[in-house]
């Protein structure tokens, strides 16, 4: 008799990456299908899943949010309101449910991603990580002892307030509720705005990076002293420029004053899960939706 299988869904605006996986994380087989309407993409994610003909123990769904997350919501598992067209309100948990009749676990990617570091990647044994994604937006999940922080519905980190670098006043930021919170500051979006590129191509000796790398170690330094997590791991495309990671620790260690436990160098790290990071937050959350 076979391994149960699991169907892994990594839902984003642009894409859903579809995955079947067992619980040691291999993966069997994966698709890629465009972001179109709900009716069109979750049909065509149901069928794919249907086709490979696998025993399903269990779905996992990491999806681009905000996602109602409270369970004894009417609307569990469905897309709050956002201003991409056709998904405000679409649920992205009942078609899998009626079709395969087996747990459908939902949460957002930050959240997939933070369990998937915390239990096999750059926070492995550690107890306690925040995983932080720098990208298209701005994203936080903090995981302690297995659990992911949550209150209402997930956190919002990539939208706190922030000082302003000295030499951005101008800059209005890019975030349609708060304009300069840490998103509308520093989210991939922001920095074409000002600079008309992004942070890797602009030019040697250019202010960008450093502004940037500015108001990502502020943030950190706050959240690093209301969560202190043993571990900070940055992703998303922008954590991902040449030099980067490097400014920021050292804007995190000058933000803090000194007060920083352990070492900058441990304490702030990429991310440890490559390419299936997403796939495998997917499958993070499946297993924990069987008893
Ligand atoms: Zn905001």
């Amino acid at each position: 008799m076979s391994a149960a299988r699991y169907g892994l869904i990594e839902a984003g605006g642009t894409k859903f990456v579809l995955g079947v996986a067992d619980e040691a994380r291999t993966i069997f087989a994966r698709e890629r299908i465009p972001t179109t309407t709900p009716a069109e993409t979750l049909g065509a994610a149901v069928e794919w899943f249907a086709a490979q003909g696998a025993a399903y123990a269990a779905f996992g769904i990491a999806s681009f949010g905000p996602l109602d997350l409270d369970p004894a919501s009417p609307g569990y598992g469905c897309v709050r309101a956002t201003p991409k067209p056709h998904w405000s309100g679409a649920s992205l948990i009942d078609p899998f449910l009626e079709r395969f009749g087996v747990p459908v676990a939902i949460d957002t990617d930050v959240n997939g991603a933070a369990l998937s570091e915390a239990l096999w990647g750059a926070g492995a044994g550690l107890g306690s990580v925040l995983y932080l994604t720098i990208g298209t937006g701005i994203g936080g999940g903090f995981c302690s002892d297995g659990q992911l922080l949550r209150g209402l519905s997930h956190p919002e980190m990539g939208h706190i307030r922030m000082p302003r670098h000295p030499e951005d006043l101008d800059f209005a930021g890019t975030c349609p509720f708060h304009g300069d919170c840490l998103e509308g500051l520093a989210c991939g979006p922001a920095v074409i705005a000002r600079w008309g590129k992004s942070l890797s191509e602009l030019p040697e000796g250019h202010p960008g990076k450093r502004i940037i790398a500015w108001y990502i170690g502020r943030a950190l330094a706050t959240f690093q002293t209301v969560m202190e997590p043993a571990r900070i791991v940055l992703g998303g495309g922008v954590t991902g420029t040449e030099g980067l990671l490097d400014l920021i620790r050292a804007e995190a260690l000058a933000a803090n004053g000194g007060y920083t436990v352990g070492k900058i160098d441990e304490l702030i790290v990429p991310p440890g899960l490559g390419d299936n990071a997403g796939l495998l937050g997917a499958l993070a959350l499946a297993l924990r939706s069987i008893p």
